[in-house]
């Protein structure tokens, strides 16, 4: 078995320095630390590297992933670096060793008979909202607690610091993506958005779009003809995952795929896992071409060969955006670019794979200000640009400006035509505060007033608001 000067000499400089800053962290006075790193940076190692210098001192390590199926994948990671360590498991016999691997829904019935843990390593910990999670915590009331996760945010888009009632004191931020592909670690990617969806009267259940409502847009027979014609365009024969918003929807999806000549097949949470494993596997032979998938291709599933990533599935989560297209930006010989196909408009909603979304440990993910500088921009070529581009790469057009507006106004993705019928939408839900922030002439007043249903007045009063 490895020695923990091994796992040191094999981390990356910048693993090394977030290892280093979350251990500083803790001798701050810090209980529980987060640790923000992409897919890619290599987080397993991380806090494999933390469990092994743990260990080395004799302490406790628990290492609690969220779903049971990551049980295995944490352990095989562990054993690759040399950590002898225990499962805790309904099928797993128990060793006494130092480090032990389990996920919460086992442990929430031993909490009792479990031994104090010194470090409770929290993998994917966007999921560790109160309830079981909470419960765990509280029983290891001596563990120094370090979470783990590529977007620091719950899926209701709270964020998981204290204040906003998780358990995190503070944070510490690996790298980013930008910096992994500059590094080689990730794969650079072009953004095709042939068209967007309208949102316009989809509701919103628990926090995104209704997944019903969602499942009728998406299935409309001109959307499924545009996106198999642009995938024959930008990416045909290329490994490809299309995330879809239900299982029927994947299904026709595949269906469609497979009329068009490719080797296509829908992958759900309502298989078999064999035949799941076996839909993926068959994007790195070859035998399957596009897997259309539904709701279960998220963390934990890497299948670096996918070159192509279909986003056919409109969300209002951060979150779930950067998952989906996480799945595509894993490095891989012969792979140049991941080409990502958005028909959902996520990343004119929330950026591109390599935007920096000033993370934060209080503000909630779904902060329209911080939101409105990382979002993207349409070129009429198709390609979605960073927002700081000024041109468009592929075509060289200028960024344009929307008439009347400044051209620092990010309330709209401008040039952005289909966009404006939901700019009406946009001024009824915003926030107050931010309204008044991103209004700008008083014919934006005059539209607020009408979208809102304000009284005249209103304007000229709040004329002198954005004046000051
Ligand atoms: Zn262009």
């Amino acid at each position: 078995m490895g020695s923990g000067g091994d796992i040191v000499n094999a981390l990356r400089s910048y693993q090394k320095k977030c290892v280093t800053e979350v251990g500083q962290q803790f001798r701050l006075g810090h209980r529980a630390v987060l640790m923000v790193a992409p897919t890619g940076a290599g987080k397993t190692v991380m806090f494999s590297h933390m469990a092994d210098t743990f260990r080395s001192r004799g302490k406790r390590v628990l290492i609690v992933a969220h779903r049971k199926e990551l049980i295995k994948q944490a352990s095989s990671k562990l054993r690759a670096a040399g950590i002898q360590h225990g499962i805790i498991a309904p099928w797993a016999e128990q060793v006494p060793e130092l480090v032990q691997v389990g996920s919460v829904q086992t442990l929430r019935g031993r909490l009792g008979r479990l031994p104090r843990f010194d470090l409770i390593v929290i993998d994917e910990a966007h999921h560790s909202v109160a309830g079981d999670w909470a419960r765990l915590i509280a029983s290891q009331p001596q563990s120094l607690i370090c979470g783990v996760t590529a977007s620091p945010q719950r899926m209701d888009g709270k964020a998981l610091g204290v204040s906003e009632g998780g358990v995190f004191e503070t944070m510490v931020l690996g790298p980013t993506i930008a910096e992994l592909i500059d590094l080689g670690f990730l794969t650079p990617s072009k953004v095709f958005a042939p068209s967007i969806p309208d949102m316009i009267g989809i509701r919103t259940r628990k926090g995104d779009f209704d997944t019903t409502q969602l499942a009728k847009l998406m299935a409309k027979p001109e959307c499924i003809g545009n996106v198999v014609e642009h995938y024959q365009r930008h990416a045909s024969g290329l490994p490809t995952i299309c995330f879809c918003p239900s299982v029927e929807v994947a299904e026709g999806y595949a269906a469609a795929f497979r009329a068009a000549g490719y080797r296509s097949v829908a992958a759900h949470g309502e298989m078999e896992a064999d035949d799941r494993s076996e839909a993926l596997s068959g994007l790195e032979t070859g035998a399957v071409q596009i897997v259309t998938a539904c709701d279960l291709i998220s963390e934990g599933v890497d299948v670096p060969c996918v070159a192509c990533v279909i986003l056919c599935r409109p969300t209002k989560s951060l979150g779930l955006h950067i998952q989906q297209v996480g799945r595509g930006l894993r490095p891989m010989e012969g792979k140049t670019c991941l080409i990502i196909l958005d028909f959902s408009g996520n990343t004119l909603r929330f950026g591109l794979p390599d935007t920096d979304h000033g993370w934060s440990l209080d503000a909630p993910a779904n902060d329209t200000k911080r939101r409105a500088s990382s979002r993207g921009w349409l070129c009429e070529c198709g390609v979605v640009h960073a927002a700081r581009a000024g041109s468009c790469a592929e075509c060289g057009r200028e960024r344009p400006a929307v008439s009347g507006r400044k051209e620092k106004d990010e309330l709209q993705p401008v040039g952005l035509e289909e966009f404006d019928k939901t700019k009406e939408r946009a001024w009824r839900e915003m926030a107050y505060g931010d309204l008044i922030k991103v209004a700008k002439t008083e014919e934006d007043l005059r539209d607020i007033a009408k979208a809102r249903g304000y009284k005249t007045g209103w304007v000229s009063k709040a004329m002198k608001e954005i004046a000051a």
